[in-house]
């Protein structure tokens, strides 16, 4: 038998991609869906902060488009960054258009003064390079500290001097210098960054897309958490209760979480796993009566007096996500994960920043308010992942257990990316069964 732990979007997939193989898939919360997930308050819906579904796999893109057939809305982005009390668009790099003279030259001379350099400054490897040394070596100094440094020290909460540089590829996109001109001439003339456009289900949120997996799911328990793993003799045992003895165990819970569950690891393993490092992300959401606060999907707050570093206006792209005459916002705050700020703290925190940013009006009225704390939201690539992480995987692997998934493998990666895994790995079991 296989246990599948965690219900998320790779856990689902998994399941639903393995046929005629016995499994059991085990989730510890009531309802599946992990971080995909959607609820219910007050007449909104909201997600558990801003999910939307951009692919860069046909075959996923195919998969869920035929999951949620006719239910998918495409959306022409409009994300942007407010800094210097001005809108420009996203990414930062390419679109420095209508920000103060003095900082667009900045930004120019700064990614020229990049191409001037030796090649030599770029030849060691990622996982050796820091983050900070990256943005300054491919984009420069001004973009590095007019959007870039601040940006990314308010989202991780840690000097990206301590960040490695191995995971920015696909997710920070590197410009030529035409563009970059283009860019701060204003002239368009093409799409920029992992998502130029879109999807989003016309109703109901991000929920409908687990849900539409379940159907596929044969065996699912709900509220039924492991709590521990016997490696040697393949024994999970459940909250409720529940021992299972299975050949193959596909895990999608974090990564640190499910070694402190393995009784019988070697030290090493326990130890390196104990020394992974995430951020924590404070999900807002919030419903104003006012329509249509802002007319964008969602904006970048790079600069220190705006406490979120993301806020996006979930009616702009679903409006039936709230009642008429209303607006919805998810606002995120990063903070480390022993760091506890309470709610009031945060809302009055945020209807500041808000107001100052001009989105919220004085007499604007908050109807709705909910705090959701995501506590591995963002895993941190540093030099301790990139020397501890294989040995992990391959000690688990060893002893018949798949950690996939965005926390399983402790990596920045999308649903497109957890429900691709799932797949991968269901079919690669259904191979050796
Ligand atoms: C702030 C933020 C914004 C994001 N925005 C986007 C976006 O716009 N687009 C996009 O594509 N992706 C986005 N993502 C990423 C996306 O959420 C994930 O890639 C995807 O949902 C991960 O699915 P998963 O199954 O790997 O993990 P999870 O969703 O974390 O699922 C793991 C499951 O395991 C369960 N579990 C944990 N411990 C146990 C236990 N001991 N026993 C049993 N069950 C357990 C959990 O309850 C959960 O259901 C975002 C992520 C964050 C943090």
């Amino acid at each position: 038998m296989i246990a599948i732990v965690g219900a998320g979007l790779a856990g689902l997939s998994t399941a639903f991609h393995l046929k005629r193989v016995p499994y059991r898939l085990f989730e510890k919360e009531k309802e599946a869906g992990g971080l995909c997930r959607s609820y219910q308050l007050d007449g909104f819906t909201f997600d558990v902060t801003g999910h939307l579904l951009h692919f860069r796999q046909a075959e996923i893109k195919a998969l869920v488009e035929g999951l949620l057939a006719g239910r998918l809305e495409k959306h022409a982005r409009r994300s942007f960054i407010y800094s210097h009390r001005t809108y420009t668009e996203y990414p930062f790099q390419v679109n420095t258009y209508g920000l103060p003279p003095e900082v667009v030259r900045e930004c120019l001379l700064g990614f020229i003064a990049t191409l001037a350099k030796p090649a030599t400054a770029s030849t060691a490897a990622p996982e050796d390079r820091s983050f900070k040394a990256w943005i300054l070596e491919n984009l420069g100094e001004g973009i590095a500290k007019h959007f870039m440094v601040p940006f990314n020290e308010k989202l991780w909460q840690v000097s990206l001097d301590e960040l490695t540089s191995d995971w920015v590829s696909w997710l920070v996109p590197k410009p030529d210098l035409k563009d970059v001109i283009n860019g701060a001439l204003g002239i368009k003339d093409k799409a920029f960054g992992y998502n130029p456009s879109f999807l989003y289900p016309a109703q109901g949120g991000i929920a409908v897309l687990p849900q539409a997996f379940l159907p596929g799911v044969r065996e699912i328990v709900c509220g039924s958490e492991l709590v521990e793993v016997e490696t040697g003799r393949r024994r999970a045992t459940f909250q409720d209760g529940q021992v299972v003895e299975y050949e193959t165990l596909v895990s999608t819970i974090p990564v640190p979480e499910l070694v402190r569950r393995c009784t019988d690891l070697p030290e090493a393993i326990r130890e390196a796993a104990a020394g992974l490092r995430c951020v924590s992300v404070y999900n807002v959401n919030l419903g104003v009566a006012r329509e249509r606060v802002s007319d964008k999907h969602w904006i970048y707050f790079p600069e220190p007096e705006y406490p979120f570093y993301r806020a996006g206006f979930p009616m702009n792209f679903s409006p039936t996500l709230g009642p008429p005459g209303c607006s919805s916002l998810y606002v995120e705050i990063s903070h480390q994960p022993t760091e506890h700020i309470p709610p009031a703290v945060l809302l009055q925190r945020i209807r500041e920043g808000m107001e100052r940013a001009g989105i919220f009006r004085p007499e604007d009225e908050i109807v709705v308010a909910d705090v959701r704390d995501i506590r591995y939201a963002y895993v941190l690539f540093d030099k301790h992942r990139a020397r501890v992480l294989p040995a992990i995987l391959a000690e688990l692997e060893r002893r018949g257990i798949h950690s996939i998934g965005r926390y399983g493998r402790w990596e920045h990666t999308s649903m497109e990316d957890a429900i691709g895994q799932g797949k991968k790995l269901a079919e690669r079991l259904m191979g050796r069964t």
